[in-house]
């Protein structure tokens, strides 16, 4: 691992023949000028007929990786696929680029799974996705076995393993078709990193000469910033504020504050929706829906929500609660900024949310050793949270990869956090632990280090500890911060199965002696505004305002008419370059990101007529319009 690409794209030096091929499939059907990445190695591997595995963060174009072999090899294209949900929009948007894809499964009726086999059997299909129940039914497999196959492709391949949160079934038994299909190339994908969860899908899958590409797990256009929560409804009020009309996700720990937030957020005027599992299907098939096709939908939801969507124009990926550990807050924030636009990774978090997650792991059902591994989980989450050098740096160096230098775009780069020497506060904070008996949760101490007459303080005579009223000066949020620093340190404990009741810990006396100093950190006011993120119109000058707006007004018109998101249509990123160039001509449009040739053909005259509307002065009244004169 720790591969970093130098430039977004490989250059066209030593290509072979199938490369050679390969790239005019990309400019002529995805309208793309090179690869990204590895594609390339992969592509070249799959189409000579070698397994592969490939892993690459999520928005780092693992689709081509197996469209282009399905597309350059003979026969169909088998796509083993989680979610039936996603299929069809996965196929919708390859029927776009001319690509002759189809799906099959159980929501499909009888008549028209009828054609889809029909189309296969008369070699009339270049990708054929299916979910694993539906593959591995003899009926399917026998079907298989009368048609030539290009490829098998195993999508989000790390739902083989049982120690991933995402385990299916139905994965496990995919590995018969090592025995049923022996000469057909198979690539399984994931942009799940670890060491571990990759050797579990080469055994299970059985692919143990599979080629392997590991592409380094870098982000780059996403910011991650993450703060102490304090008025955790009003700081995400004002984050989403300043990205107003941008689609993104805000991730919830419970059903019912997914519900409260996304109705909050309704309240003040966001197209807020909520999404968790205790929704009717229908309801969650509608939001899901809304949030792809739609522009700037909020979906507001559990972790329920997220796997295989993949929406490229996510603008940011909020945490108002703790995820689960680096790996899955790694995955969720993935979901951003898949365009390689600038996306944002927010998160607040706070003492409640530490003692919650402890709590859920004691209390799970686990065996001891899997527990100790969700201990140590939480911990790498907790210190990343608390860390004072490049977040970027920290979270690739958790997966193996390492970064040269700071990133200069997380909020540890950008506004670096004041420490201070914090000793003689953390010797208060632990002696009024220990004065009350190492039996209260932060509220109760804090409640006396501040000295606060509760009737709780009063019934337990902890208004006459020396300890009583001896932080005065530090205001609540304060005491929070720096008992959250303390346990993410070590010199506190906070036990989960006595509700977080705090308590010493060996690496404790040496600091209350005054042995040891301890420096903390200072949280970021939550009063300073939140940073804005660029909009997806964000290098427009305002004169150019007017076009893009009719360009994305015509683009939803399109994509309403053939029933697809509008990404499909053409991605933010394309619309962007018809405004900068304004292209006037067909030719002129093909050389645009993004464009090929089957596009060109199905919108290109759309979207030139209202170019050439805007040439002819029509932008000029648009302009007056939105300006009021
Ligand atoms: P993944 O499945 O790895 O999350 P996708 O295959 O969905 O990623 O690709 C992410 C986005 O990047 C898509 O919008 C895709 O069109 C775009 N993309 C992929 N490869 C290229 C490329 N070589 N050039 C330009 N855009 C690309
Ligand atoms: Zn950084």
């Amino acid at each position: 691992m720790g591969r970093r690409d130098a430039a977004p794209y490989s250059s066209p030096v030593n290509s072979s023949p199938v490369i050679e091929r390969a790239r005019e499939l990309l400019r002529t059907v995805y309208g793309y000028p090179g690869f990204r990445g590895r594609q390339e190695d992969v592509v070249r591997t799959v189409t000579e007929g070698r397994d592969a595995l490939v892993l690459m963060p999520t928005g780092g174009g693992k689709s081509l990786c197996y469209q282009l072999p399905a597309l350059l090899r003979d026969g169909v294209g088998v796509v083993v696929s989680p979610l039936i949900a996603l299929m069809q929009d996965q196929v919708a948007a390859l029927r776009q680029l001319g690509v002759r894809a189809s799906f099959l499964n159980s929501s499909l009726p009888p008549r028209e799974q009828a054609e889809v086999i029909g189309d296969l059997a008369a070699g009339r299909l270049d990708l054929l996705y299916l979910a694993p129940e539906r593959l591995l039914q003899d009926e399917t497999l026998e079907l298989l076995g009368t048609v030539r196959l290009a490829l098998i492709a195993i999508d989000e391949a790390h739902c083989v393993s049982q120690w991933g949160h995402d385990f299916r079934q139905d994965y496990l038994g995919l590995h018969v078709l090592n025995e049923r299909f022996p000469g057909v190339p198979r690539i399984a994908l994931t942009a799940t990193a670890d060491a571990r969860t990759r050797e579990e899908i080469v055994g299970r899958l059985r692919l143990p000469r599979a080629a392997r590409f590991v592409s380094g797990f870098d982000r780059p256009n996403i910011r991650y910033a993450v703060h102490a929560k304090a008025d955790a409804g009003r700081q995400l009020v004002d984050f989403l504020e300043a990205r107003r009309g941008c689609a993104g996700i805000v991730y919830a720990m419970t059903r019912r504050r997914v519900e409260d937030t996304a109705r909050m957020l309704a309240e003040r005027g966001f197209d807020a929706l909520p999404y968790h599992a205790g929704l009717p299907s229908d309801v969650r098939a509608r939001h899901q829906e809304r949030f792809l096709r739609e522009d700037g939908v909020v979906m507001v939801a559990t972790i329920a929500f997220g796997m295989g969507i993949d929406k490229p124009d996510v603008r940011f990926v909020a945490h108002i609660d703790l995820p689960k550990s680096v790996e899955s807050y790694y995955q969720e924030t993935g979901r951003a900024g898949r365009d390689d636009e600038p996306a944002d990774a927010w998160m607040i978090y706070g003492l409640q949310d530490v003692v919650r997650l402890a709590q859920m792991v004691e209390q799970s059902e686990a065996d001891d050793a899997r527990k100790r591994i969700e201990r140590v989980r939480l911990d790498a989450l907790l210190g990343w949270c608390e860390i004072t050098e490049c977040r970027r740096r920290a979270l690739l160096q958790y997966f193996g990869d390492d970064l040269p230098e700071d990133c200069g775009n997380c909020d540890i780069c950008l506004e670096p956090p004041r420490t201070w020497d914090g000793t003689v506060e953390a010797q208060k904070l632990l002696s009024c632990v220990y004065r009350t008996g190492q039996r209260f949760g932060a509220g109760h101490v804090i409640d006396v280090l501040r000295g606060k007459e509760t009737e709780k303080v009063l019934a337990r005579r902890h208004e006459r500890l020396s300890t009583f009223g001896i932080g005065t000066d530090f205001a609540d949020t304060q005491w929070r911060s720096i008992v959250r620093q303390l346990i993410v340190q070590g010199y506190l404990r906070s036990d989960p199965e006595r509700f977080g009741a705090l308590s010493l810990t060996r690496k404790s006396r040496p600091l209350l002696r005054g042995d040891e100093r301890i420096l903390l950190r200072e949280d970021a006011s939550p009063k300073r505004p939140a940073k804005v993120t660029r909009k997806p119109d964000y290098d427009l000058g305002p004169e150019d305002l007017p076009l893009w707006e009719a360009l994305r007004a015509r683009r939803q018109e399109l994509a309403a008419a053939a029933d697809v998101p509008p990404y499909v249509v053409f991605h933010d990123t394309t619309l962007r370059e018809m405004v900068r160039v304004k292209p006037a001509s067909t030719q002129e449009l093909l050389a645009l990101h993004g464009v090929g040739e089957a596009k060109l053909e199905r919108y290109g005259a759309a979207f030139l007529e209202v170019l050439a509307d805007f040439r002819a002065g029509g932008g000029e009244e648009s302009v007056q319009d939105l300006t009021g004169g």
